[in-house]
């Protein structure tokens, strides 16, 4: 997944005091330090609020500068200047916004609580500006005959819609409103997903007995051991609603009532009626969402938000969603049968339920191809499934990455790299932090700390929250999470191979439903066995991962994929209906939730990967984008093709990938990259026959 911060641009002085000293405040100049990347040893709490608030100053001044400038509206004097409007605040908003997902703290989350509603409001300072919009609108009105390049047009048509989507075109009454809806939006969605943050540290299963351990591997016993231990619990062990807790938690568990209860705090997150309880913030922020959108001269926010998407309307999407469900359904279903059939055979009379899934998911995939998670983990050790992603981008693209030491970091889990082209030149840094902590938001998500433009290199990074070495046994990944870091990387790949001249245009700064498509198709490397020959050595032996294994890998590669589909599908399909809503009135979102799910046809035993109350994406920038990842996975199936067809490490396709897609950033319209590519427009055929639905 990415979580792209969007770097609110923005500025309102009346509520700080000047009093804070700025002399040695790191973000008010350029960093001095080598390959300009951000002084985390310097930089401190104190700083940020002033940064902001000189930050706004700044870009309030430069845009009083293009208002105020006698030429002629022009690309250069508008919409380049605009573009580098705000050099402050992109310095001190990219490390905040970075650190309040990665490292946060209280102090950085109640500064990041009062700081949304100031940046909000400076951002609707800009875009509702009715002088700066003149200028933009005059550079528009003479777009055919400026001899723009291809990528000037697309940031000149993204600046001067962006505009108008903001409501520059609105009467002031409107806007005045649509302020007011903004402002709320930001400080209600970051209430949201801390809402959901708490909810994840509060719950904690402490086992205190042996025999409720039964099932769980040794690996994950003695994790569990150090986090009880951590938690002042010496001789118990501890299971949390992390990933890389809970997930091997109901794979493995035989505790049945156990299993039902991690699983039921992980899918009640901010539904329990209590200080964390989500219904109220959910329901106004959908409400909001579509005021907005009614303001602005569409029927529902998904409208809205699709127009300037690759998909472009609802009905797109929705027909879209439909299609898939109509094969992932029964291969759910089917799934469902299998597991129920293993269970009768234990003889116990028991029903499948949600919490058994992946319990008997594991049991039956040891069954069907003899593959236990456990026995293919040694391979994976995290260093050499990195090196293996390094690998397979140096092979393709001719890039090396080199560790950097020295280079100031948030926390000593981060590490940093040096990415350089095959001619030498530098294409930018490169941070990973990949263990779970409690001041880091779940999930994985790769964002950057300085913007390419020109010859101005890229600080690109990855966050995750993997499996964390344990006593002697260094971080083993499940195949999941190898995925993971490969899908993380290709973003960043995306951020650190992108060639353009602009901020707005360069790097993953695309539409939603494109941004998937250079992370998930670098998926599809990490399992294949030429590829898995080099990075996949037991971590003990140094053996390479044996040809039956990597068989068994294969030959599962469908396993499961009906409820893995199911789950997401209706995630999607839940965030479009409450985004294509065009009444909220009253609405109850756990009712209206149950309702939408029952009228797909719905299994109990499978929940929308993410719920209503705990829907983080659709805060995060997602709302009326989950479905991106599907959208996207038929272009990354299809693209892979591409590769099948002519070799995995063909140079010329992997040229024709990078010139025409990782080079481009939102350069140009993504369908045309695509076909630049591909030649043709993506068919669906690839992504149902690797999902085992055709
Ligand atoms: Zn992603």
């Amino acid at each position: 997944m990415l979580k792209k911060s969007i770097l609110i641009l923005a500025a309102s002085c009346m509520m700080y005091s000047c009093a804070t000293k700025t002399d040695n405040n790191p973000f008010l100049s350029e960093f001095q330090t080598p390959n300009g990347v951000p002084p985390f040893d310097k930089i401190k709490l104190e700083h940020y609020e002033p940064a902001f608030q000189k930050g706004m100053e700044e870009q309030n001044t430069n845009i009083q500068a293009i208002i105020d400038n006698t030429e002629t509206p022009s690309f250069e004097n508008v919409i380049a200047a605009l573009d580098n409007s705000s050099p402050t605040l992109d310095r001190v908003g990219g490390v905040f916004h970075n650190l309040t997902e990665a490292e946060t703290t209280d102090e950085l989350t109640a500064l990041s609580i009062k700081l949304a509603p100031v940046l909000a409001e400076h951002e609707d300072n800009i875009s509702l500006n009715q002088e700066l919009f003149k200028k933009i609108d005059a550079v528009y009105r003479q777009k055919e005959s400026l001899g723009l390049t291809r990528e000037q047009e697309r940031l000149l048509e993204k600046t001067y819609k962006g505009f108008v989507r903001s409501g520059a075109n609105l009467p002031a009454d409107k806007q005045n409103r649509l302020r007011e809806i903004n402002k709320q939006l930001s400080t209600l969605g970051i209430t949201f997903s801390n809402n959901i943050l708490n909810e994840n540290n509060d719950f904690k299963l402490f086992v205190d007995k042996k025999e409720d351990l039964a099932g769980l591997p040794e690996w994950f016993c003695q994790s569990a051991a150090e986090e009880a231990k951590a938690a002042g619990q010496e001789g118990k062990w501890l299971f949390t609603l992390h990933n890389a807790s809970r997930l091997p938690f109901l794979q493995y568990a035989a505790n049945r009532p156990l299993r039902e209860k991690i699983y039921k705090a992980y899918i009640n997150r901010g539904n329990n009626n209590d200080k964390n309880d989500n219904k109220k913030i959910i329901s106004e922020i959908i409400s909001l969402r579509l005021e907005k959108a009614q303001l602005l001269g569409f029927d529902c926010y998904s409208n809205f938000v699709l127009e300037n998407k690759m998909a472009k309307n609802a009905t797109t999407v929705m027909d879209f969603l439909n299609n898939l469900w109509g094969y992932a359904l029964p291969k759910a279903k089917a799934e469902a049968s299998e597991l129920q059939n293993l269970m009768d055979k234990e003889g116990k009379g028991e029903k499948l339920e949600a919490w058994d899934w992946w319990y008997y998911t594991e049991k039956l995939r040891k069954e069907k191809y003899n593959l236990e998670e456990s026995e293919i983990k040694p391979y994976f050790k995290l260093e050499n499934v990195r090196d293996g992603a390094f690998y397979v981008a140096n092979k393709l693209y001719g890039i090396t990455l080199t560790k950097l030491d020295n280079v100031p970091v948030y926390h000593p889990d981060v590490e940093v790299f040096e990415v350089k082209a095959q001619d030498g030149s530098q294409l930018g840094i490169f941070y990973v932090d990949y263990f779970p902590r409690s001041g880091k938001r779940g999930g994985a998500w790769m964002n950057n700390y300085r913007e390419q433009q020109g010859s101005v290199r890229p600080l690109i990074c990855n966050v995750c929250s993997f499996t964390k070495p344990v006593g002697d046994t260094p971080s083993l990944l499940t195949i999941d999470e190898v995925e993971t870091l490969f899908h993380e990387f290709g973003h960043a790949l995306h951020g650190l191979l992108t060639q353009c001249q602009y901020k707005g245009t360069s790097g993953t700064n695309v539409v939603r439903d494109f941004v998937e498509l250079p992370s998930q198709i670098n998926e599809h490397w990490a399992t294949e066995p030429e590829v898995l020959k080099i990075y996949a050595k037991h971590y003990q032996t140094g053996e390479v991962i044996p040809d039956t294994l990597i068989g068994k890998i294969l030959n599962q590669q469908t396993f499961n994929q009906g409820f893995m589909t199911t789950e997401l599908l209706a995630a999607a399909i839940l965030d479009m209906n409450l985004h294509n809503l065009k009444n909220t009135e009253g609405i109850d979102v756990a009712a209206y939730e149950k309702e939408a799910m029952e009228q797909l046809g719905l299994i109990p035993q499978i929940a929308p990967r993410y719920r209503t109350t705990y829907f983080n994406h659709i805060i995060g920038g997602y709302a009326a984008g989950y479905y991106s990842y599907l959208w996207a996975n038929v272009l990354d199936n299809d693209a892979f093709e591409a590769f099948k067809e002519h070799g995995i490490f063909d140079k010329q396709t992997a040229a024709l990938f990078r010139q025409n897609v990782l080079e481009k950033g939102d350069s140009e319209d993504p369908m045309v990259l695509y076909k630049n590519f591909r030649g043709a427009e993506p068919q669906l055929d690839p992504m149902l026959k690797n999902r085992g639905m055709k």
